[in-house]
């Protein structure tokens, strides 16, 4: 007699309700943590990526250690944000702060940049990395923004990619700061974290990006790349993370963890 087993589709959102359960439960407060990971563990198995109830753990976790992160580049308008962040390409936020402070002081217009010149904006961030290349980017950049768009920034990701220096990656920064978008700014500290704590694990930038995009609760979205790049910045490090201080070590299952 032939054993009969059920229809995939109806398998497959039998367990993906089974797997909501225990989120909802957390959410009521009607399981406790350890509980709730370890009930959504049962239904998924050998996962690659967190399973829903860990990664909504992780970012309430990083909110109430730091509430309302910030960025950690200076600026003082939305030009001078989008300079910033086309500076910082391979290069620390401070050593980008050492170098735009002046510049920033005569220079926070597209119009007073293009007058100062190539010339002497490539003296006032020269001990920048690439600084021959961003100096040339950023005077091209402001005389796009005064040829588009009367020197506004945009508030598109497909046009601030048009822009001399702008990435995917800068654009993201920028429409997150400078406009409250909820998008991620996958660099260095959030594909190490998003891979470590298997949040959204990806072999490209744009692989986890999109990945984060799918799984970051809605309520978290604002801050995440911020939380996530302050925490690899100073805790989840690269070489010798500093797992004794770490807020998600509980949650942690990385084979670089230390403790
Ligand atoms: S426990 Fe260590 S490796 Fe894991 S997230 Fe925390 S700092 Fe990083």
């Amino acid at each position: 007699m032939p054993i009969k087993t059920p229809a995939k589709k109806s398998l497959g959102a039998a367990l993906k309700r089974r797997a909501r359960k225990p989120a909802k439960e957390l959410a009521a407060g009607k399981r406790s943590l350890p509980k709730a990971l370890q009930a959504a563990r049962a239904v998924k198995g050998k996962a690659k990526a967190l399973d829903a109830v860990g990664i909504r753990v992780i970012f309430q976790r990083l909110h109430d250690a730091n509430p309302e992160p910030k960025g950690e580049l200076d600026y003082v308008n939305q030009y001078t944000l989008l300079v910033a962040v086309v500076l910082s390409a391979q290069t620390t936020d401070t050593g980008v702060n050492k170098a735009t402070g002046p510049l920033f002081a005569v220079a926070d217009t597209p119009q007073k940049m293009l007058a100062l010149g190539e010339d002497k904006v490539r003296d006032y961030i020269k001990s920048i990395g690439l600084y021959r290349t961003k100096a040339k980017n950023v005077i091209a950049l402001s005389e796009q923004l005064l040829a588009n768009s009367g020197g506004e920034i945009p508030r598109s990701r497909e046009e601030l990619e048009k822009l001399p220096g702008v990435g995917r990656k800068t654009a993201n920064v920028v429409l997150n700061i400078a406009f409250g978008e909820e998008t991620f700014a996958v660099d260095t500290h959030l594909f190490r974290l998003a891979n470590r704590l298997r949040i959204a694990p990806g072999k490209t930038p744009l692989e986890v990006e999109l990945g984060l995009e799918k799984c970051v609760p809605k309520e978290f979205r604002r801050h995440a790349h911020h939380w996530l790049i302050l925490h690899g910045r100073y805790i989840c490090k690269a070489v010798k993370p500093e797992c004794e201080k770490c807020v998600l070590a509980e949650l942690c299952t990385s084979g670089d963890k230390r403790i």
